[in-house]
């Protein structure tokens, strides 16, 4: 059934939804991140989204602010690297975004995503064009804002996301990295699938079948 606010039960199955496709894309993403970088981000952030349920599993938060934040603290202490810290960052301003809320509606959610986009442009010093995960958050935000915009459900803003992500991804594996252990590999670096592009996706297209 479709729904239109995320409620903290929403975000807690969302948050489980991605830790399982995070395992499932391990071995992918510690592939594209052994071709530019240096191999860990699948098992960075597949213990970081294990930790994330765990602290989940033991605190039932009852807000999705609340939800977000325990999840962000978590990424933060537990993945090395820089993507520990650019998701620690985009989940923590989302909880902040979020506050108190006991359930964010389609409007609520593109903030708190906005915020979480922001945090990630910051914390990495990053543009559009990079070729980085932010490429792939500015393009899902930007897409829920102009979907709200438009007055469309929240299933409708998500599902709008998860496709712009999913476009990006590819979109962006042409471009030379400027940022991060990719952009070391200067124009080697053109032509590989951004490993954090991937794991941002997949974290839009869970949002998406959450709530559809
Ligand atoms: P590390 O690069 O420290 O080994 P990970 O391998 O876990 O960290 O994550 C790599 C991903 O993090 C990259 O694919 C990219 O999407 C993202 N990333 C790295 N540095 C930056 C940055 N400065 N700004 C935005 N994203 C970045
Ligand atoms: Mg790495």
């Amino acid at each position: 059934m479709s729904e239109d606010v995320l409620t903290a039960a929403g975000t807690v199955a969302a948050i489980r939804r991605y830790a399982e496709s995070v395992a499932r894309l391990r071995e992918l993403l510690t592939e594209l991140d052994t071709a530019v970088g240096d191999g860990d981000h699948g098992t960075n952030l597949d213990r970081g989204m294990r930790a994330a349920v765990e602290a989940l599993d033991g605190t039932e938060p009852d807000t999705p602010g609340a939800v977000l934040n325990v999840v962000g603290r978590r990424l933060v202490s537990t993945v090395g690297g820089a993507s520990g810290a650019l998701y620690g960052t985009a989940f923590l301003r989302a909880a902040a975004s979020a506050g108190t809320a006991p359930a964010l509606d389609a409007g609520a959610l593109a903030a708190a995503l906005r915020q979480a986009a922001d945090g990630i442009a910051a914390r990495g010093k990053c543009a559009v064009g990079d070729k980085t995960m932010y490429d792939v958050w500015a393009a899902a935000v930007d897409a829920v804002e102009a979907a709200v915009g438009r007055g469309e459900s929240l299933p409708a803003a998500l599902s709008a996301a998860a496709l712009a992500a999913e476009e990006t991804v590819d979109r962006i594996a042409p471009y030379q990295a400027r940022r991060g252990r990719a952009s070391y590999l200067a124009e080697r670096s053109i032509g590989h699938r951004d490993p954090g592009s991937v794991s941002s996706q997949a974290l839009f297209e869970c949002l998406a079948a959450q709530v559809s």
